[in-house]
């Protein structure tokens, strides 16, 4: 862990396994409470002078950082795949490093500026974005460096200092990130705690912290409710980046073979491991059985294997939780639908690209986020069906639509209930448009302005 910009042990440890092989890749630091107050202690003491720095000093620190990653891309791509398990080639870990620097040098360009609201004889009026103070930000295993991007940067580009919790699947290449950023930001910016979930919980103890203003939080939305009240006694102020289950609807005129490919990896994208990934496939039934015959031949020559070999650009599922999970799901939609491909268990954790059609809303693998390697297919014959159908989930992070006719389907993507909505591509996010979850997928919104602004408080001055 780095705490006041010193490393810091931690009295015990946990070890960290490659899913690939099961072996142990490393050992991370088990935190204690005591490890996170000293963390929240270091950030509120650097607060006091980073929150004074100039909008240029800021960006300048944050170009500092954007080019750290650019210079460890390598090192921290093939720490990545050992804990993650994703390839380095292909959409893999040396593609989210290449995101990671992207999306940092793009929030070093962003800034809130003061605005005069009111400039005349009877005022002047003034609104300006200050820092809340200690942000606290939570990660997931999934993608586990691009996400720390995402919290770290637009905090430290505001003036915040930061606590960050990497997932305990994840840990390694997060404690390296915060490292590397303390050999070019002053001490106690940017801290890092891990813990072993099992026998301390350190994101709970950050959630109901007095010091920290605020928890970014990117994760389940089991997890991301309890955050939620925890954070209600301290008034903290909240982004939540919680679970998808996006719906892509394929219209009667789109391309069958043309769209394959997007298809395939609009939901297979880190092995389906993506918030934002397909997780149902709306398909019309004049082109239903074409559409099922080149996504399934698009998926049956992906290779999938130990993402170290340069081969392959799919790995295995992350952890044995959520092995289960999607073998739980696929089980039971062998059972109700046809299976296109995939289907059966591999060795270890890895599970071949599934996909199974007939199935139906009300379907476990249609109703359920998987997050994992398995998309349901369901026929309609009315597009309205399919937009019900589509909307008829609690959550709302994104969707898509297919189609050669792009005001058409731009008519229908305006009534999906989520925050983005893709046309013939899914979960293509880019650092200068906001996302973010309705409904049950979140709170608030990352990337812009509009994100930016989440990590400040607005002060108006009259005079
Ligand atoms: P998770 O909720 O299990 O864990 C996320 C983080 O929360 C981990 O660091 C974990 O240690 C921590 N945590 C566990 N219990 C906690 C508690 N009581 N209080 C505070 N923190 C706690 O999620 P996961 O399994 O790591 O990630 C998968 C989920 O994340 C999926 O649902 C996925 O859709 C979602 N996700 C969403 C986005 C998005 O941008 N909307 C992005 C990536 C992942």
């Amino acid at each position: 862990m780095t705490i006041g910009g010193r490393a810091v042990q931690g009295a015990t440890s946990f070890e960290v396994r490659n899913p690939a092989n099961g072996q142990v890749i490393g050992t991370a630091p088990n935190g204690s409470r005591d490890d996170l107050a000293a963390a929240v202690a270091a950030a509120q003491k650097a607060f006091t002078s980073w929150s004074q720095k100039s909008d240029d000093e800021l960006a300048a620190a944050c170009r500092a950082v954007t080019e750290k990653i650019g210079a460890h891309a390598e090192e921290l791509a093939r720490l990545l795949t050992l804990e993650q398990g994703k390839p380095l080639n292909g959409l893999g870990s040396r593609w989210e490093l290449g995101g990671a620097a992207a999306w940092a040098g793009a929030t070093a360009a962003l800034s809130l500026p003061p605005r005069v609201l009111q400039d005349n004889a009877q005022g002047h009026v003034e609104i300006f974005r200050k820092p809340v103070g200690v942000v606290g930000s939570i990660t997931p295993w999934n993608f586990p460096v691009l996400i720390a991007v995402w919290h770290v940067l637009p905090a430290l580009r505001t003036g915040n200092t930061v606590v960050i919790k990497p997932s305990p699947y994840t840990p390694l290449a997060t404690l390296r990130f915060v490292e590397l950023l303390n050999e070019v930001l002053p001490e106690g910016v940017v801290n890092s705690v891990s813990c072993d979930d099992r026998t301390s919980n350190l994101g709970a103890d950050m959630a109901t912290d007095p010091i920290i203003r605020k928890i970014v939080f990117t994760g389940s939305c089991a997890t991301g409710k309890k955050v939620m009240q925890s954070a209600a006694s301290t008034m903290k102020r909240l982004t939540l980046e919680l679970g998808g289950n996006d719906a892509g609807i394929v219209l009667p005129d789109a391309d069958p073979k043309a769209i394959a490919e997007g298809l395939f990896w609009g939901a297979f994208l880190n092995n389906g491991q993506t918030c934002a990934a397909m997780k149902r496939l709306y398909v019309h039934a004049s082109i239903h059985d074409d559409v099922c015959e080149h996504l399934a031949a698009f998926a049956k020559q992906v290779p999938m294997g130990d993402g170290m070999d340069e081969k392959n650009v799919l790995g295995p599922v992350q952890n044995r939780m959520q092995f289960d999970k999607v073998a739980r799901l696929v089980a039971d939609a062998k059972t109700k639908g046809q299976l296109l491909t995939g289907g059966e268990p591999g060795e270890g954790l890895f599970f071949p690209a599934t996909i199974v059609a007939g199935l139906k809303n009300g379907d476990a693998l249609v109703d359920e986020e998987q997050f994992g390697p398995a998309l349901p297919i369901i026929r309609y014959t009315d597009v309205e069906d399919a937009i019900r159908a589509a909307n008829d989930s609690e959550n709302g992070l994104g969707g898509s639509v297919w189609s050669k006719d792009i005001e058409h389907a731009r008519r229908i993507a305006s009534r999906l209930e989520c925050g983005s909505v893709w046309i013939n591509k899914h979960g293509a996010i880019q650092p200068n448009a906001p996302f973010g979850g309705v409904k049950a997928s979140g709170l608030g919104v990352e990337f812009a302005e509009e994100g930016l602004k989440e990590y400040t408080d607005a002060q108006v001055i009259f005079s």
